[in-house]
């Protein structure tokens, strides 16, 4: 987004479903004429800077965010669509209910649906010193930990599965008895799976910018929704069980707890 969106001007934007926002369409509408710069994530967050506005989109359940060079690409159904000043678009369209939010500059540390997210899982800062440093002193499992977007954010349930595989470190194992050498392998393999997928675009069912899928599918899953099969490691039967309220994919035999 940074590098396809930087520097357009906003000319004329639409919002189909105002219920998505945080301010009445008339006052949303100052957006016209900004400049657009860059684009950050955080978890499902999406931070695109109009200085000094910020506007912050959030797909919910899932959806499409869609750069088109002209009119006549652009989708019947969708909930925002911005135009800008070059006659390109950028639409939004959400399977359920999605977040366009408009805040000023100096409200943005003040924003409650993002003001708590943790460090993104692939910020550069996130170093294992700064990874093992959120993880000390800290109780309860280690999934829990990692599926907290006010921990880390971008890990969700798909993510967290083969991470813990490769780290060898079962799903429920508690925080405060994993080894330096574990949290070690398991900011490593963090990097690694979450790495791989952006490389392939990410999830099969998944469309890029410009409306392409990913290809990060089942054949690139270590355990993850792979019940029944053989360990990628050992060739024990993969097995789902029951971790608080998420499914967990393991290997009982590398994943002991
Ligand atoms: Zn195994």
């Amino acid at each position: 987004m940074t590098r396809q969106l930087r520097g357009k001007r906003i000319a004329d934007v639409r919002v189909t479903q105002p219920k998505c926002l945080n301010l009445p369409v008339k006052r949303f509408r100052r957006v016209i004429g900004k400049r657009v710069n860059e684009t950050s994530a955080r978890g499902k967050w999406l931070f695109t800077n109009l200085h000094p506005d910020t506007l912050l989109l959030n797909l919910g359940m899932g959806g499409d965010l869609i750069y088109h060079k002209n009119e006549a690409s652009i989708p019947q159904k969708y909930q925002l669509r911005i135009s800008f000043k070059d006659e390109s678009a950028l639409t939004a369209s959400f399977f359920w209910f999605g977040y366009i939010h408009l805040v000023f500059e100096k409200e943005l540390p003040k924003h409650k649906m993002t003001s708590n997210l943790g460090i993104s899982a692939l910020d550069k800062e996130l170093t294992v010193e700064r990874f093992t440093s959120l993880l000390s002193g800290r109780r309860g499992a280690i999934k829990s930990f990692l599926l907290d977007q006010r921990n880390l954010s971008g890990i969700g349930n798909v993510y967290v599965q083969d991470p813990l595989f490769k780290a060898k470190i079962h799903p429920l194992r508690l925080i405060q008895t994993l080894t330096p050498r574990e949290i070690q392998a398991l900011h490593q393999s963090i990097r690694e799976v979450l790495n791989e997928s952006l490389r392939l675009g990410g999830l099969r069912y998944e469309r890029n910018l410009y409306g392409r899928n990913g290809s990060y599918g089942p054949e690139n899953f270590l355990v993850a929704y792979k019940t029944g099969k053989p360990c990628p490691e050992c060739r024990t039967r993969i097995a789902k069980v029951r971790t608080g309220s998420t499914a967990s994919y393991i290997c009982p035999n590398c994943q002991k707890l």
